[in-house]
């Protein structure tokens, strides 16, 4: 099986992809470490998974 791969919307870098992705699976990039999310197939797109960081206020 061969490795597939998908850039990285914030760095460009080459995000591995497991053999069966599926929509709105979670990966992390790991050269910029963002959250990415699944949003094609074919081929693979890749782009930032939605923020849901806690407000801690000012
Ligand atoms: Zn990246």
């Amino acid at each position: 099986m061969t490795a597939s791969y998908a850039p990285c919307p914030v760095c460009d870098a080459e995000v591995p992809v497991p053999p069966n992705p599926v929509l709105s699976e979670l990966l992390v990039c790991e050269s910029c470490s963002v959250a990415l999310e699944v949003r094609a197939l074919d081929p693979v797109v890749l782009d930032e998974a939605p923020q849901e960081e806690e407000d801690w206020g000012q």
